[in-house]
């Protein structure tokens, strides 16, 4: 393949000036990957044969799994790989009833980081003097993202799945752009420095994480509160605890985040929704206070039904009442499960009544199973 850079342009002066314009740009790290396959596909296909992605199912698509084999299946003319850490600031202690994981609390992730490719890619036109092909991605694209950040250099990946760099730790999103430019590669991540550390995994609510470095998504809480529809199974419902949407756990036990991580220098807007407001507000009261966050993704029977939860396992009695409404006039069955199942739990005269009253009202057989269980 011709070169497609100016012969004029060193490929080392190029690639410092990509990493130094993504730094301006807010990006705590910038690592080159070659455009290789990634190594361990295997891996990620086992993984998927074992159903371990739940109902994620754009993650087995054919050909979804064909085009993380291989880089220029996405773009042809792929020669390098930018990849790009996004900070966020770490979890504090909650300030409202019901967590929300650390890099929800700002505004949409997928659009900040997305709203930066665009300036950069106009520095490097104008320093190139041309346009080139490229492809931006973050989180939901056909990429292994962790195995790219980690031949980048940017870290290994912990025994909690999460991509872990010295200085920073993990709390940070990545991003990636596939280059028709032949950047210079930096040398792999090769060290792993989890060593004989078990913190995560003994911390996990749901012990779902893996010996081999995966999670058994079915069962951890990030999964089940963002990505899973309809009903929580019920012998995961108390381990989810406070967690609204998301779960920090692994990554706050991680000693890497404890002493070492840096602070991002970019502070997060805070989410201004608790899990009383949830089970309290209007539908497009939810829409306009979940608008621009990644909190929609979940939408808004599942943060109601996630609400349920936690209003159960935190004992909220004073949310009875907006328990009640809930079983008694929500339009989505699952919400209506949810909502049975925490009166139930959280006991007592009013909730006794509702789930009675709700018994003979109800006209879904899973709801009605779900209010009889609660009753006993
Ligand atoms: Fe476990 Fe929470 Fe980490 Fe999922 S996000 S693996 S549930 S600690
Ligand atoms: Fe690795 Fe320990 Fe961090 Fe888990 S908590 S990712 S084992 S260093």
């Amino acid at each position: 393949m011709d070169d497609i850079e100016p012969k004029d342009i060193d490929p080392h002066a190029l690639t410092r000036f990509a990493k130094e314009q993504a730094l301006r740009l807010g990006f705590s790290l910038a690592g080159i990957s070659t455009a290789d396959p990634p190594p361990h596909l295997d891996a990620y296909r086992g993984w998927l044969s074992q159903a371990r992605h739940g109902e994620m199912a754009y993650l087995a698509r054919a050909d979804a799994v064909e085009r993380r084999e291989d880089p220029r299946r996405i773009l042809p003319e792929c020669r390098s790989i930018l990849v790009l850490a996004w900070p966020y600031e770490p979890p504090s202690p909650p300030a409202t009833r019901g967590r929300i994981a650390a890099y929800a609390r700002g505004p949409d992730y997928h659009d900040v980081l997305l709203d930066r490719i665009g300036p950069w890619v106009s520095a490097m036109e104008a320093r190139l003097g041309r346009s080139f092909p490229f492809r931006a991605y973050t989180d939901t694209g056909p990429l292994l993202e962790r195995e790219l950040a980690q031949r980048a250099g940017l870290g290994w990946i912990g025994k909690n799945t999460c991509l872990i760099h010295p200085r920073r730790g993990s709390y940070f999103l990545l991003a990636e752009i596939l280059l028709s430019l032949a950047l210079v590669p930096d040398p792999p991540f090769g060290a792993d420095r989890c060593g004989s550390c078990t913190r995560c995994l003994d911390a996990c609510p749901t012990d779902c994480i893996l010996p081999d470095r995966t999670l058994d998504a079915r069962r951890c809480i990030s999964y089940l509160t963002i990505e899973h529809r309809g009903r929580i199974p019920v012998e995961l419902r108390e381990s989810i605890g406070d967690w609204l949407f998301g779960c920090d756990v692994c990554q706050q036990v991680c000693p890497w985040n404890i002493r070492f991580a840096e602070r991002a220098a970019v502070p997060s807007a805070s989410v201004e929704l608790d899990m009383a407001d949830i089970l309290s507000l209007d539908d497009d009261e939810i829409r306009r206070r979940t608008k621009g966050t990644a909190l929609r993704r979940t939408g808004r029977a599942g943060l109601v039904r996630n609400a349920a939860m936690v209003a159960a396992n935190t004992g909220a009695h004073d949310l009875v009442p907006a328990l009640a409404r809930r079983l008694k006039g929500d339009p989505d069955p699952t919400v209506r499960q949810h909502a049975a199942w925490a009166l139930g739990r959280l006991g007592g005269i009013d909730s006794q009544r509702a789930l009675r009253e709700s018994l003979e009202a109800e006209a879904d057989p899973a709801v009605s199973q779900e209010i009889e269980r609660a009753l006993t």
